[in-house]
């Protein structure tokens, strides 16, 4: 067998975005190679090494695949605690296979219904809680898929200092158990397992202990190892308590401190529009004291904090570190794992922002951008037209795909696609109305239009467009893209003559001869009548003789007459040139 060109050493799971960029492939292609073995994958998402080898196996590159010894890399938090710094209270993450009570889980530690996800249908990454228990507050972030916290991983945050992994008594561990445990360590959280449906008469803590102490290296602290399992009935509340003390004892260990007289600083950890609200963007403070009125900057938007609310919707004068808010008053929806940072006013906010633009162009547009690919992004900034939408998928899931493919439809040229908002659920009457006010279409994916939102959508002219297919869907954009593309101009030069007498000359009428110096003349075609270098006018010949006979074509060296149509009176001389060229509208595609 013969030996592959080259060898390629990734981790134990790669983004598609990270595996495009080792490979040098467009993300586009990789995405569709993954859809094509039934993979719905974004940018963002992680893919294990197996699946890495596949998918390069299939696109028949000559690369092998090498998984790295894996070596932790140290997650750091964003900035390290000084010597002044304070307590804060920990950041907590539930995480576990489906139903093994999560949700249950928090309910009964929040003592209410959790709405994870069900904010009017609209994207929630991940929510935000916090309780208190013997006067201490304790974070919890419940991260439905663990694909955001893959996503926030690659931006190498260490976003949680405890992950509380749910593991149902009466099934033991699962896939998902087994990726918990994954991104804590990835994270260098520390772990706490919950032992699940305790009131089950199936329940068997001692079978689940076995398996996590044997295939997963988590010895509970009764068998002389240190990981701290405590029982739980989400249920019936039974061991909750515990469970919620457990934490603050594990996080004690861990003697969490953050400065507070510091420019705030934390991450994006939802976004999303909302009709009458605009951008409402969930926050994660992770040190200093964020206020109304600050200007934030994320990623790539900026704004000034409007209203600062805590995760009941309660209005706060402050948050501190350790606090998720919700924030209003962003210009553009920032991007979730975005770090977020106060400055000083509007204009050092714009100026980062539109410097993040240039660097996130930059990085997207190619791998090895020149020196003249950078000029050219930067004097195109004046971007001048743009293709709003709005999304709504069935799932979460295709949700995330669709908007994630459509930020790649937008290649950062002249036209812009820009995603004024996407939600899961059917399309609806303020969906509707929000398009229309934005002059956005609407993209729906897997999902249905009521007819009295139809009507509404035909009578305000708002486009709905419906599509199954992923593939379908882009396609259409790619296509609305390329129609608010302004038409080239083509010019094609077909011959040219050089004027040998001057007959006639009228108002509107020039009849003159001439010798052809190159390629052919022909009628009813643009002429450019030029003197040297100058250009005299553009008109139009409107017929050609060859010895007072009408001809089709006359070629060059040859001898003809022409007849003028001129909007002015032009004064053409001997010596002149004519020029004769067609010209052209063409459709242009996007690049
Ligand atoms: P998630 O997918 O991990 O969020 O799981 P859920 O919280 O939605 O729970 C899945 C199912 O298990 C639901 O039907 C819950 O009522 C049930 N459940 C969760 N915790 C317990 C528990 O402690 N005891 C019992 N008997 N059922 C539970």
């Amino acid at each position: 067998m013969s030996q592959p060109e080259k060898v390629l050493v990734i981790a134990d799971s790669i983004t598609v975005g990270e595996l495009a960029e080792t490979l040098n492939l467009p993300v586009t292609q990789l995405v569709g190679e993954l859809f094509k073995n039934g993979i719905v994958a974004t940018i963002n998402q992680r893919i294990d090494f197996e699946t890495a080898q596949i998918i390069v196996e299939e696109l028949g590159i000559d690369v092998e695949l090498k998984r790295k010894d894996i070596e932790k890399a140290a997650v750091q938090r964003l900035h390290k605690p000084s010597d002044h710094a304070v307590e804060r209270s920990p950041i907590v993450a539930v995480m576990g296979h489906v139903d093994h009570g999560k949700t249950s889980l928090l309910d009964s530690v929040l003592g209410m219904k959790t709405v994870a996800g069900e904010a009017g249908g609209i994207t929630q990454h991940i929510s935000a809680y916090q309780t208190v228990r013997k006067g201490r507050t304790i974070t919890l972030l419940d991260t439905p898929g663990h694909e955001a916290f893959a996503a926030l991983r690659q931006h190498g945050a260490a976003l949680t200092d405890v992950v509380v992994i749910v593991v149902a008594a009466d099934d033991g561990v699962k896939p998902q158990t087994i990726e918990a445990i994954r991104f804590a360590r990835d994270a260098n959280a520390k772990i706490v397992v919950a032992l699940n449906k305790m009131d089950k008469e199936t329940a068997n803590p001692e079978m689940v202990k076995a398996q996590l102490a044997s295939e997963h290296h988590l010895n509970p602290e009764e068998w002389g190892g240190d990981t701290v399992m405590v029982p739980v009935s989400a249920k019936t509340g039974d061991g909750v308590d515990t469970l919620l003390d457990m934490v603050l004892l594990v996080a004690d260990i861990e003697e969490l401190k953050a400065d507070i007289d510091v420019p705030a600083e934390g991450l994006v950890i939802e976004a999303h529009m909302e009709t009458g609200r605009g951008s409402v963007v969930g926050l994660l403070v992770e040190q200093g004291i964020l206020k109304p009125g600050h200007f934030l900057v994320a990623g790539t938007s900026y704004g000034k904090v409007r209203t600062l609310l805590d995760f009941t919707g309660k209005t706060l004068k402050q948050a501190g570190p350790s606090t998720p808010v919700t924030v209003t008053g962003f210009k553009e929806l920032p991007q979730f794992g975005d770090v977020f940072t106060i400055v000083k006013n509007e204009k050092t906010a714009r100026l980062m922002v539109e410097r993040a633009k240039i660097e996130r162009e930059r990085h997207a547009a190619s791998t090895n951008v020149t020196g003249a690919d950078l000029l050219k992004m930067m004097t195109q900034k004046h971007v001048s037209q743009e293709l709003n939408v709005l999304v709504k998928a069935d799932v979460q899931g295709s949700l995330t795909s669709v908007v994630d493919s459509l930020r790649l439809v937008d290649t950062g040229g002249e036209i812009n696609l820009r995603i004024i908002g996407s939600g899961v659920g059917n399309i609806s009457e303020s969906d509707v109305r929000l398009a229309e006010s934005s002059d956005a279409i609407i993209y729906g994916f897997n999902v249905v239009l009521a007819p009295a939102v139809k009507r509404l959508a035909m009578r305000d002219k708002v486009q709905v467009r419906l599509y199954k297919v992923i593939y379908e869907l882009l396609d259409d954009a790619r296509s609305s893209m390329e129609s608010m593309l302004a038409p080239e101009v083509v010019e094609t030069e077909i011959g040219s003559l050089q004027v040998k007498g001057v007959f006639r000359t009228l108002k509107d009428t020039v009849i003159c001869g001439g010798e052809v110096l190159s390629g052919k003349v022909v009628a009813n075609v643009l002429v450019r009548a030029m003197r040297g270098e100058e250009k005299l006018a553009e008109v139009e010949a409107t017929s050609v003789q060859r010895q007072q006979i009408e001809a089709k074509e006359v070629f060059e060296g040859e001898m003809c007459g022409l007849s003028l149509k001129t909007h002015k009176k032009l004064q053409l001389e001997v010596g002149d040139r004519l020029e004769f060229f067609t010209r052209e509208l063409v459709k242009r595609t996007l690049k």
